[in-house]
């Protein structure tokens, strides 16, 4: 069977849950090869939990020549991961994160392996037929990479992680970077600020709040912290300064798919639909019994978030 190489998504060792999610959608493609780029160290580590979903090979990158510089120099590990593999059974497609990075590395192979590239997939299927949600989740999109080995960067929550061990044999590999791509240097990183709270594309649960709020972000802080829950926010929120742009949902901000989704003080416009819609259950606090949110939700209360919510967070904390 081909293999299907998989960019682990990892913050220092740290196995993010699309990594997870990839491995899912590369059992149905072939035979799922883990590519871990980072310190030698976290290798043993990092290859057992890909292992424990599915990964039948890990290919291990010391990342310690490449570390401070952009993305270039992975898109030559993993192009020179495909053309080694290819000489064995073949590659049936490479699957990467839909992040700004992964879809960098995504434009980067897709040229050097003069291959097709479909970014933001939110399905793949067993015959390699992608699926994208586009126009702010109007309109869905099937289409099939057709020359070359498929390259394809997926979104967040696309797919279950399926526990399930594979073989998970190591594999250490040396690319060759070249002088090109160690062009582009990290100068700063700041580190983002730890909240405690879970990462907003990863949450089982996600209470966001609009400008319904205020600007007072401490009954939707309050309800999420009950819940154990990320905080999200509108635009109007993110604009207005009340909230960071990472925090913000929708299709200019971050696509989220969680079990359960409590919009507060957001109206629904169709831009923060795309990044909710797909929640499993939808929440919706809003004194405006017209707003379009209730359109969506599978419950609404009409009522002031600045009321519902501190209550709604007394009685969960009682329990
Ligand atoms: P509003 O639409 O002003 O709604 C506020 C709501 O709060 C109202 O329904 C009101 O009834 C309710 N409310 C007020 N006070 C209370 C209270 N005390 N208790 C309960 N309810 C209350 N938006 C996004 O969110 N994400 C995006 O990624 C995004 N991308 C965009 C991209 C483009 C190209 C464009 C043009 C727009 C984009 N927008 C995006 C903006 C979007 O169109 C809306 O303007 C925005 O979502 C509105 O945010 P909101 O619902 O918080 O504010």
């Amino acid at each position: 069977m081909s293999e299907v190489l998989v960019l682990i998504d990892h913050v220092d060792g740290a196995v993010r849950k699309p990594t997870y999610e990839l491995l899912a959608i590369a059992k149905r493609l072939g035979e799922p090869s883990a590519v871990f780029i980072g310190g030698a160290d976290k290798a043993a580590e990092v290859a057992e939990k890909v292992k424990a979903y599915g990964a039948e090979k890990v290919y291990v990158v010391d990342d310690a020549q490449i570390k401070g510089y952009l993305v270039a120099p992975k898109a030559e590990v993993l192009q020179q991961l495909a053309e080694k593999a290819q000489s064995s059974g073949g590659v049936a497609a490479i699957l990467i994160p839909s992040s700004g990075e992964g879809k960098e590395i995504g434009a980067r192979l897709s040229i050097k392996l003069e291959s097709g590239l479909i970014t933001d997939a939110v399905d793949v299927s067993a015959e390699g037929v992608v699926t994208q949600s586009v126009f702010a989740g109007n309109f869905t999109l099937t289409g099939k990479v057709t020359k070359g080995t498929p390259i394809i960067t997926v979104k967040p929550n696309s797919a279950a992680p399926e526990e399930g061990a594979g073989a998970g044999t190591v594999e250490e590999f040396t690319a060759t970077i070249s002088d090109a791509a160690k062009k582009a240097q990290i100068v700063a990183a700041q580190p983002r600020q730890a909240t405690g709270r879970p990462e907003l594309t990863e949450a089982a649960i996600v209470v966001s709040g609009g400008r319904g709020t205020g600007g007072n972000f401490e009954p939707v802080e309050g309800l999420a912290d009950a819940l154990g829950a990320a905080v999200g926010a509108s635009r109007a929120a993110v604009d207005s300064g009340w909230k960071p742009h990472t925090f913000q949902v929708g299709q200019t901000g971050k696509t989220v798919s969680p079990q359960l989704y409590v919009a507060n003080g957001i109206s629904g416009a169709i831009q923060h639909r795309a990044g909710m819609q797909t929640s499993k259950t939808i929440v919706a606090v809003n004194k405006d019994e017209e707003a379009p949110i209730f359109e969506l939700v599978d419950f609404g209360v009409v009522g002031d978030l600045h009321t519902v919510l501190p209550a709604a967070t007394e009685e969960i904390n009682k329990r």
